[in-house]
């Protein structure tokens, strides 16, 4: 069970911060009101909702047209895309509504444009980083010290806001599990959940859970069917009912997505994994060419979902190069055409032998690994969680028993 806490910290700011950090909240205010402004008026009179959407659309401009790191950019048109969909929310309910506007000065931070510390925060801004302590009651049990000096609970991310003339840090928290080891480390080790993702098995994990994609196919051919049917009619009243009916089949679609992308969170969060790794959307359909659009276009938005989802739960999806991962033996690293046969995963070399599917999400884990490997950020550990224990960038097999120890 999650236990969560939101700390509101003063903070004292010395003056050339404060300038950085007006100037970083006004650019930041650009960027969701330019997204607001954008998603609001839509593409072909519809709104849009999709964070993905916005982002191509507006990433490369919005890094133009301001100093803001990639990240921040990114949370000022997520926060954007937030506000719209909640409009859309209400003008279905039929309440009245307008385009959301951010007049108030404050700005999104997570763990990579904040460096959240016991006594200070360092934020990113225009100018760099910019250090700013804080200003607690001395009573360590009263809020938000309480939260804040303990080691019991963890800074997940934070609204910076300015108000009269002050500061403040609307920091979320997370309770830290009192059965994992210390903090320090609990903060620093990471446990990936590696997903293929494919037109046989929408999505397969590195714990061998399977969610299958024959729903999705049957309704896709039922769909390609009808349409076909409606489409030799030819008719403007065909040409309707082809967009009605597509428009009932994504709906059903999309809540079995959720459906996924919901399970696949809590299959991280039941192995305690803090990472969610899909392989790079980009440039799937050269690597998945039997994927028609539709199965693109599941991809993406499952994609969508389980990062939107997982955000809220502290977990974090990411992608990673996709390269040779379904050729690659995640036992013995051997790379070869022939370890393959559509959907069973035979090593040439070492004779490990599974579902591909589930080969290739093991290795999407373990590709994880070896990028953070590389990242040379002191080597904080990373393992891939498995049906049984946990796989680590040695190629070292943890069992179940161990971890738990
Ligand atoms: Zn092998």
């Amino acid at each position: 069970m999650e236990y969560r806490r939101t700390a509101v910290i003063k903070l004292d700011t010395s003056e050339g911060a404060d300038d950085s950090l007006r100037e970083t909240v006004e650019q930041f205010k650009h960027c969701a009101n330019t997204a607001s402004e954008w998603c609001w008026h839509g593409d072909d009179g519809y709104h849009v909702t999709s964070k993905a959407k916005a982002e191509r659309a507006l990433y490369d401009r919005l890094r133009d047209e301001t100093d803001l790191t990639a990240n921040l950019v990114q949370k000022g048109i997520r926060r954007a895309v937030e506000a719209v969909k909640s409009g859309v929310e209400r003008l279905k309910r039929g309440e009245n509504t307008s385009q959301p506007h951010f007049s108030a000065d404050s700005a999104v931070y997570d763990k990579r444009s904040a460096t959240f510390h016991r006594d200070h925060v360092s934020l990113s801004t225009i100018d760099g980083r910019v250090e700013c302590n804080y200003i607690l009651p001395d009573d360590s049990e009263t809020p938000p010290t309480k939260y804040v000096s303990g080691e019991d609970f963890e800074f997940r991310m934070a609204h910076l806001q300015y108000r009269d003339g002050n500061w403040y840090l609307h920091a979320s928290m997370r309770k830290v599990k009192v059965d994992e080891e210390s903090p320090e480390s609990e903060s620093k080790h990471r446990t990936v959940l590696g997903v293929d993702l494919g037109v046989n098995n929408l999505a397969v994990a590195s714990t061998g859970r399977f969610w299958s994609a024959d729903e999705f196919n049957h309704w896709h051919r039922e769909y390609e069917k009808r349409r076909g049917s409606l489409q030799q009619c030819g008719s403007r009243h065909a040409h309707e009912n082809i967009e009605s009916v597509g428009r009932k089949e994504y709906g059903r679609f999309e809540i079995y997505l959720h459906t996924v992308a919901n399970e696949l969170i809590e299959e991280a969060l039941e192995t305690d994994c803090s990472h969610i790794v899909f392989e790079d959307l980009t440039h799937i359909r050269e690597n998945i060419p039997e994927a028609t659009w539709q199965h693109v276009w599941a991809f993406r938005r499952l994609y969508e979902y389980v990062e939107y989802k997982a955000e809220e739960h502290g977990v974090e999806a990411v992608q990673v190069d996709p390269r040779n991962t379904s050729k690659r033996c995640s036992t013995c690293g051997f790379t070869h055409d022939d370890n393959r046969h559509q959907e069973s995963f035979e090593c040439q070399k070492c004779g490990y032998e599974n579902h591909a599917d589930y080969n290739a999400a093991k290795n999407i884990g373990l590709q994880y690994l070896r990028r953070r490997q590389n990242a040379g950020d002191g080597g904080a550990p990373v393992d891939v969680r498995l049906n049984r224990g946990t796989l680590n960038v040695s190629g070292e097999y943890i069992p179940p028993a161990s971890v738990e120890a």
